[in-house]
Formats: structure tokens, C-alpha cells, sequence
């Protein structure tokens, strides 16, 4: 299989492509982010990595920031964190508010905003948000293997100037005795994480434990145990695009975790870690040349986990 082939015929498709959906708006800061961008970069346990089109170019990774914040978590709290949030598809979109109510203000899985926003309150275990942001940050260094990376305040800015939706979220669980610190310092902390800027490659990099059970072989650093690395992963395939969760599953196959910037981090179990980048979402906020990048990749080299 020639790897950088099939990532140069990707991109040469997906330049090509007129309807590249919408970016998202609802953060000014992303609004200026020019749409007719698409990068790609596979990462194989071998320690090389394959790139085409703008994967070199940095972008938000935002929710896939909550791939990160879990795996510390889990690291942290061990099965106790599954008293602070759920791990069961929500069906809905990524923001809402709707099954809160109903399931007594415990988000259905640590993909939704809401969730995300609770995990990072289990870490904070009364540190500054400074504090934790930093260990995130050395989080995501190691698993790249790049201390380049760094938070792009002006995102974070942003999003905290139009909180309210998300401000709605944690002060409704809050209400509910869900949250244990400020609601301001857990929201600065989220937004924080969610304004990480990477690169395909750098992200692509990042995703190889969970290619190869816990572990990046080419470096033999171990960072989760295998059980782990397996279930963050089930959890990847289940919530990771929200309620597009469903079509994911059946159109690529592969666990995988979308954000509003239009990168998707997607695992090949065994085989290589997929970061894909189009800042343009379709109706759900996943990147809609993203999706149809990784069905291709998909078909030209049978990676899904549905397929043998
Ligand atoms: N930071 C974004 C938000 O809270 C993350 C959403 C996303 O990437 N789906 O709205």
C-alpha cells in the first residue's frame, strides 16, 4: 500500500470539491479561518507519518481536546469518574442542554460539551485552573513528542466573550451539586483546552497510543494500559461526533473525535492514527470534507474495524 499516494490523491480530490459546509461562527475568533483549507497526515506505529494538502497549517482542535482531558482523567480518578459523567451516546447535539434536565444534571458522556466541562472539573480537585492547564498542556506535549504546542488565548478569549450557551450547561449542573468549583474558572479552564492549536501531523502523532494499545511503539513509551486505551476508544466510535455518532460509524468505521475548528482524530487500531483538517461543518459541526476524507482513506485501505 503506498500510504502517501492515497493521502496526494485525497487531497487532490478534496481541493476540488465545491460544497465545503459552513464554518463555525458561533466563536468569532474561528469565523475568520479561510474554508478552502483540507490537510491530512497519517501517523503509523512504525514512527513514520504521511502528509498531504495544508497539514503543516495550525488550526483549533477544539472537542478533540476532550480526547486528551479524558485520557488524563481516567488517569487521575480511574472508574470514580464514571460517578461524574455517563458513556452512553446522547443522540444529541453537541450543546445541548435537554437530557441534563432529565438524567439530574449528569452528562451522558464526556464528548458532549457538557461533559467535557464536567471532566475538567473532576481534575481540577481544587487546583487553579493555571495549574491544570499546564498539565494539560504537558499532556498533549508528551503524546506529540512537540513542546511547540500552545493555546491560542485569542480562541479562548473568544469563546469565553460568548459563553452563554456553555456558561448555561455548567451552572445547570451546578445547580444539580454536579460541579465542585467556580463556574468561571471551570469554563476558562474548558475553553482553554478546547483552543489548543495543532497541526495534522502534530495531532496525528498525538493519537498513536491509541493505535497501538496504550503505547507508541516506535518510542516504546507507554502512556494508558491497554484496558484503557481500548475503552477511550470505544467511547471514540460511540459519542465522538455526537449525533453524528450513527453516520460515522457506518460511513468510516473507525473510532474517531470531531471539533467545531473541522479537525477530526480518527484511530486505526493496529494500524495508524488519521487527523484530518477542513475548518468547513456540516449540519451537525463535524468537517464535512473531513468526513468524506476519511470514507475515502477508509475504502483505499480497508482500515475500518468492521472490515478484515
Ligand atoms: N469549544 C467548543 C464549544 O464549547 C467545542 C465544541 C466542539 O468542538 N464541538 O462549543
Amino acid at each position: 500500500m503506498n500510504m502517501q499516494r492515497i493521502l496526494d490523491d485525497i487531497a487532490a480530490e478534496m481541493a476540488a470539491e465545491i460544497d465545503r459546509g459552513k464554518v463555525a461562527d458561533y466563536i468569532p475568533q474561528l469565523a475568520h479561518v479561510n474554508p478552502n483549507q483540507f490537510g491530512i497526515a497519517v501517523a503509523t506505529p512504525d514512527g513514520q507519518v504521511y502528509a498531504a494538502g495544508d497539514a503543516d497549517t495550525l488550526f483549533s482542535i477544539q472537542s478533540i481536546s476532550k480526547v486528551f482531558t479524558l485520557t488524563i482523567a481516567l488517569g487521575k480518578l480511574g472508574d470514580a469518574l464514571w460517578t461524574h459523567v455517563g458513556r452512553e451516546p446522547s443522540g444529541d447535539p453537541f450543546n445541548s442542554i435537554m437530557i441534563l434536565e432529565s438524567e439530574s444534571g449528569r452528562p451522558r458522556n464526556p464528548f458532549i460539551n457538557a461533559g467535557a466541562i464536567a471532566v475538567v472539573d473532576a481534575i481540577m480537585m481544587g487546583h487553579e485552573p493555571k495549574e491544570i492547564l499546564a498539565e494539560i498542556l504537558r499532556f498533549v506535549h508528551f503524546i506529540a513528542d512537540d513542546d511547540s504546542i500552545r493555546f491560542d488565548h485569542k480562541v479562548a478569549a473568544s469563546e469565553m466573550a460568548h459563553k452563554d450557551r456553555n456558561a448555561a450547561l455548567a451552572h445547570f449542573m451546578k445547580a444539580f451539586g454536579r460541579l465542585e468549583h467556580d463556574v468561571d474558572k471551570v469554563l476558562g479552564t474548558y475553553f482553554h483546552q478546547c483552543s489548543i492549536a495543532m497541526t495534522c501531523q502534530q495531532l496525528a502523532h498525538a493519537g498513536l497510543f491509541l493505535v497501538s494499545n496504550g503505547m507508541n511503539e516506535h518510542t516504546g513509551v507507554r502512556v494508558i494500559n491497554a484496558e484503557r486505551a481500548r475503552r477511550i476508544n470505544s467511547l471514540m466510535m460511540m459519542c465522538g461526533h455526537y449525533d453524528g455518532s450513527g453516520e460515522f460509524a457506518y460511513l468510516v468505521g473507525l473510532p474517531g473525535k470531531s471539533g467545531v475548528g473541522g479537525g477530526i482524530l480518527t484511530i486505526a487500531p493496529g494500524k495508524g492514527a488519521i487527523a484530518v483538517w477542513s475548518p468547513g461543518l456540516d449540519h451537525v459541526g463535524n468537517s464535512k470534507l473531513g468526513l468524506k476524507a476519511l470514507q475515502r482513506l477508509v475504502e483505499k485501505t480497508g482500515w475500518s474495524v468492521f472490515s478484515t
